[in-house]
């Protein structure tokens, strides 16, 4: 399980929307590991486009801000699929939001069958709920599909109790 926040696919990790030469070089280390074999699950954040906890001050409720977040990661899901698929890899997305013309939906025993062929999964949509996030959502899909290791890509070096970016004594 690989988690990347949306950041991950923005110009220098940090910006918004999705930066071509950016996601193409996420894309490519993705497809490199994949080739070897490796199973290969990717939970993908929405950041880049729409955050509730950045958009705080937009007057937009909290359960219509968390659907746009999590619209957001399948925007981003579809983005790295057609990155990966341009480079001769297999791929699907799965969504945990119902959105059958874009992405199949998030369905345990389906996305297990995929790993075997050795396809990449991208799971999208968060966990379908509002008041989580992608990491929560990265948990639980590590945990339904087995996954021997979490690894986590992100814009901070560790676990604070705040935004380090913002406040200096998290
Ligand atoms: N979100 C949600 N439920 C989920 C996952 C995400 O409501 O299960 C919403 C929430 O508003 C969150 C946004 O989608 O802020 C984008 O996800 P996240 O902040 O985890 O993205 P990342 O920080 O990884 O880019």
């Amino acid at each position: 399980m690989l988690k990347l926040s949306g950041e991950a696919l923005s110009k220098d990790g940090k910006g918004q929307g999705i930066h071509q030469p950016t996601l193409h070089a996420v894309a490519s280390s993705i497809a490199e590991v994949s080739k070897k074999g490796i199973q290969m699950v990717i939970v993908v954040g929405g950041g880049n486009i729409w955050r509730f906890r950045d958009t705080t001050d937009s007057g937009i409720e909290r359960t219509a801000s968390d659907a746009m977040g999590m619209l957001a990661t399948i925007m981003n899901g579809v983005a790295l699929q057609a990155a990966l698929e341009a480079m001769g890899s297999f791929c699907r997305v799965a969504s945990s939001i119902q959105v059958p013309q874009l992405a199949e939906p998030y369905i345990r025993r389906r996305v297990i069958r995929h790993l075997e062929k050795n396809r990449i999964v991208i799971c999208a949509g968060g966990t379908g709920n509002p008041f989580f996030t992608t990491d929560s959502a990265a948990a639980l899909r590590a945990l339904e599909l087995n996954c021997e290791c979490v690894l986590k890509a992100t814009n901070v070096d560790g676990i604070y109790d705040k935004d380090p970016n913002k406040f200096a004594d998290a």
